[in-house]
């Protein structure tokens, strides 16, 4: 097998290993490969591999690995910060969006179809992207009433130097928050992958898994 199959079957043999030890089952969880800065010939080696969902945090580098890969069913998932003004053009080639964090980019993205995720910002650092865990239920009623958007749940980005644990318990509290407002919002998009198993121990539903899978990625263009 080639280095990225191996890559690729030793990290879901280590995801099953853990949703197994937590009790839960692995086809529950959703491993998305980010490949960002990677080519279109990469992500076109991984679909043979089996890989269908992909993701990717920069529209321009993102919507031309679409286009160029347009006859693979991939399922593409945006997971950078998005600007409001660009919000449409990404719904059309992605199926999911997990950094949704700011009213305006919710009306944007008003009967695309989207399903999506609110980024909980969990540094003190507002230009993070993310929203603040008390803004949470404002953003995500406005989600709950706005046509054509689907709330999965939440998603994070893990803090440097924070310990894991106390940022799962806080996603957890703030996941408990958004499904008293939309009840099956209950997905959690993670991507911690040096504690990949305490994620799946605390309730990570969606892995966003880089460069464990990828290989080190090549200096941005
Ligand atoms: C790049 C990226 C990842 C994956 O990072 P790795 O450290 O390569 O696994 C996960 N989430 C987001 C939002 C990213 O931009």
């Amino acid at each position: 097998m080639s280095a990225l199959g191996d890559r690729l079957a030793d990290v879901d043999g280590r995801i099953a290993d853990a949703a197994r030890a937590a009790g839960r089952d692995p086809a529950e969880l959703v491993r998305i490969v980010v490949t960002k800065f990677h080519p279109a010939s990469l992500v076109r080696e991984l679909f043979e591999l089996g890989v269908r969902d992909v993701g990717e945090n920069r529209h321009q580098e993102a919507s031309a690995k679409a286009a160029e890969l347009a006859d693979l069913d991939l399922s593409w998932h945006f997971v950078g910060q998005l600007q409001s003004n660009k919000a449409k053009a990404v719904a059309r080639y992605a199926r999911t969006i997990h950094s949704v964090d700011r009213p305006s980019l919710v009306s944007a993205l008003t009967d695309t179809g989207v399903d999506c995720f609110i980024e909980l910002n969990l540094t003190d650092d507002p230009a993070r992207g993310g929203v603040a865990p008390d803004a949470v239920e404002a953003l995500a009623e406005r989600v709950a009433y706005t046509s054509g958007l689907r709330l999965r749940g939440v998603m994070a980005v893990a803090p440097l130097g924070a310990d894991p644990r106390a940022s799962f318990a806080r996603v957890r509290e703030v996941s408990h928050r958004i499904r008293s407002i939309v009840p099956d919002a209950s997905a959690f998009s993670a991507g911690w992958w040096g504690d990949c198993a305490a994620a799946i121990a605390d309730g990570a539903t969606h892995l966003r898994i880089g460069s464990a899978i990828t290989g080190n990625r090549p200096s941005p263009g």
